[in-house]
Order: C-alpha cells, then structure tokens, then sequence
C-alpha cells in the first residue's frame, strides 16, 4: 500500500508530512485536540485506504531550462519563480501526469512553451479536461497541436486554450477558447451530477469528497426545512441537501462563475427548490436579518432552520455569526479546511471571545453562548501527506 518515497519531496513543498501515513493522521489529530478539544471531544479521524494519487486537478508550470535549453514542468520553489522539475509525483492523477509530459513532448515540435497546464480528471465519468495557459493569445498551429494530443490521448474529453498575460500568482487568465468538447467535464458525487469548468472550485479528493458530505448531512435534520448553503461554491452541498428533503435551498457565493455552474447543476440534478445569490456570504445573511427585522411587525420572518457554512481558509467573520444568532437556526453545520480560523469562529460564537484584546476585557461579564451545543467534532483526511486537514463540527439549538 506505500508508494515509492518521493525523489522531488524537499525541492517541491507540496507534501510536509514525510512520515508513515499512521502517523500523519495521528499528528492530524493531535492538531485537532490542541485547536479544538476545549470545545468538545473529537471524532477519530476518518483516512484514506490508499492515500495516494487523490489529487484530480492537476498543474504544472512550464519553462525553458537556462542551462540545458530543454524544456522543462513541474512547481515553482516557494517564494520564487524558479521551477522545480517534477514528473510524478505520488498524490496527483497519474493519468494527468502522463498527459503533462506528453504536452512536454509535443511543445518541442510545435516550438511553444505554456506557462502552465491544467489538467482535471473525474474518476467517476472518466471525463479529462486539458487546460493550456499561454501568455500570449497565439499558440502555434493549434489545430495540428489538439489533433497530436488527441491522438496519443484518445481519453481527452475536453481541450481549452487559456490566455494569461498578467504576472500574477493565478494560474488562469481572463480569457479562454475551446479547442476540443464540450469546454467542461462532469462528475458524480453522490448520486448527483456535477459540472466543472476550468475556473470553479471543485474538492479535489473525489473519495473523501463523498465521506466529508455524507458526515456534514448524515446528522442533519433536512426534511421539510429551510437551508443556508453559505459560501456554496458550485452548489454541491446544497443540491445533496436538496436531495436529501429539504423545502427550501438558498446557496450564496462570491464568485459570479461557480454562481452559473451552481444554476445548471441545480437543473441537471433537476433540483427545483434550491436558489442561487451572487453575494458576499456575510453581506447577504445580514441583509436577510435585516429585511427580517422590518417584516416583524407583519410576521412575515424568514426562517432559516439549517445555516451551511463552508468558507475558506479564512474562515468566515463575526459579523456573519451575529446574523446567524439573529437568525436561531436549529442547526448549523460548519466544514472548515483550516482547523485554527475554525477555532476562532467557534470561541467568538460559543464563548464571546473576540481577535481584539480590548474587546474581549468588555466583554469580560458577558455570558457563554448558552444556546447552542456542539454535537460533533469529526476530521477528515482530505489531502495525505500535507498539514492540511478538514473538519465538521455540528451544532444544535439547545431545547
Ligand atoms: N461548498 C463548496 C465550496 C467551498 S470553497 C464546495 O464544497 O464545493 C469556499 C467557497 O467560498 C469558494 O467557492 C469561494 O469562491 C467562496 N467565497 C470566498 N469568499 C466568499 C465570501 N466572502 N462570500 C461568499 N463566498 C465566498
């Protein structure tokens, strides 16, 4: 079950955990303890059976070797713009592998170099969308260069064409032109379809995907409720939600793609109840209490039984909590890829504590949030071999 000890491992930086994979879940967990036992106990976390080759977006920076003139892929050492080479690597698809140094062959005939390639492979409808960024809007012979690639890899479903001319840390420019297919591919996750696009988030750990979701909905009381999908990325939480009995869906999102992908997965799912808002999260659930304040008088409140919040690694603001307390879901389920700004967010919630210091000594007689409970603490393993680590925690209304 252990894979070949990584040769790119300390160049690279993608992996930090360089230790039998027993043993990360184990430094996971104590992580977890140290950030998140005060609150309640924590779940065993749940990990991989085969820990490796989870990764089904997969990209690499291309450059020419000063030295040696050859071209070369792989990541940029961190804080430079130096490529490390990198051919395999033990966590990404191998077949998006395969496919980057193909590309790496074919660019010494067609004589260009990408800035980058992106490859996303789903392993449920084997669909493969291939991604070439270039700086400039011309790619030589492009029509001769998709008919190569395809031919060597016949499995490519979708070819695009990306154009980034910006030196920024983004990997995809503004612009993009479909070669080859449909300019998507799609996933199942769930029993559910999911489309993915060059630009949209996606989970990448297609596997532990499924058991993050199922673990954040198992518990929940959904039928016949009102739901919050905050921070809802491409709706998937919120369409299984929908799934799963819910009355009513209202996903919100920042970005204006993942927002029109989230509308067309609601209709291929053919999910009728769910509603999608390009919004930020905290804005638009404040707008909610507000409108709900005005309506008090006529009765006409928005009732929101389940709050979903899903942020990034940021996590989410207080100003969002306050809303949420205004609101009094039954129950709030918060999935969190960054256990310290989960921490945070939880003693500001649950215990009053605030990140300034000055507030939280006037805060000082306030009393403990008495109203809601912490019913599970569960961890995920969603990326082997790094610090990373995703985490569920579910709250209930205390009767
Ligand atoms: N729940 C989704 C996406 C989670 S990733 C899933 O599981 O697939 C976090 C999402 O939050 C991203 O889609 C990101 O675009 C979005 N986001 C970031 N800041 C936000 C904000 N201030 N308000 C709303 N959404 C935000």
């Amino acid at each position: 079950m252990q894979e070949k000890k990584c040769k790119f491992y300390k160049k690279c930086g993608g992996c930090q955990l360089d230790m039998p994979y027993e043993d990360q879940l184990e430094y996971k967990m104590k992580l977890e303890q140290k950030l998140l036992g005060k609150f309640s106990k924590i779940e065993p976390i749940i990990g991989m059976y085969y820990p490796y080759h989870y990764r089904m977006k997969v990209q690499a920076a291309f450059a020419k070797d000063q030295r040696t003139g050859k071209i070369i892929s792989g990541v940029y050492q961190s804080n430079s713009h130096k490529i490390v080479p990198v051919d395999s690597c033990n966590i990404e698809d191998k077949k998006a592998d395969e496919i980057i140094q193909t590309i790496k062959a074919l660019c010494k005939d067609f004589k260009f170099i990408p800035r980058h390639v992106l490859v996303k492979h789903s392993p449920t409808t084997n669909q493969i969308m291939v991604v070439v960024v270039t700086q400039t809007p011309i790619l030589p012979s492009k029509r001769n260069f998709t008919n190569a690639l395809l031919e060597k890899h016949p499995e490519i479903t979708t070819i695009i064409h990306n154009i980034n001319p910006y030196d920024t840390n983004l990997v995809l420019g503004p612009r993009e032109e479909i070669l080859f297919g449909k300019g998507f591919i799609e996933d199942r996750l769930l029993g559910c379809t999911f489309k993915i696009s060059a630009r949209s988030f996606y989970q990448i750990n297609h596997t532990q995907t499924e058991k993050l979701y199922t673990e954040a909905l198992k518990e929940a009381d959904l039928k016949g409720k009102t739901v919050l999908d905050a921070y809802c990325g491409t709706g998937t939480i919120g369409i299984l939600a929908a799934t799963k009995g819910a009355k009513e869906v209202i996903g919100v999102e920042l970005e204006k793609d993942a927002v029109k992908d989230a509308i067309q997965n609601a209709k291929q799912n053919n999910i009728k109840n769910i509603k999608f808002y390009n919004a930020d999260a905290t804005d638009f659930i404040k707008a909610l209490t507000e409108s709900n304040k005005e309506s008090q008088k006529d009765n006409n409140n928005k009732t929101i039984d389940v709050v979903i919040l899903d942020p990034p690694r940021a996590g989410s603001t207080e100003a969002f909590f306050d809303a949420v307390s205004a609101l009094a879901p039954k129950q709030i389920i918060y999935i969190s890829c960054n256990p310290e700004t989960l921490s945070r967010d939880l003693d500001y919630f649950l215990n009053n504590k605030t990140q300034t210091k000055e507030n939280n000594k006037a805060n000082k007689n306030n009393k403990n949030n008495q109203t809601y409970k912490i019913t599970k603490i569960q961890p995920v393993d969603m990326f082997p071999h790094t610090t990373h680590v995703e985490t569920v925690v579910l709250l209930s209304k205390a009767n």
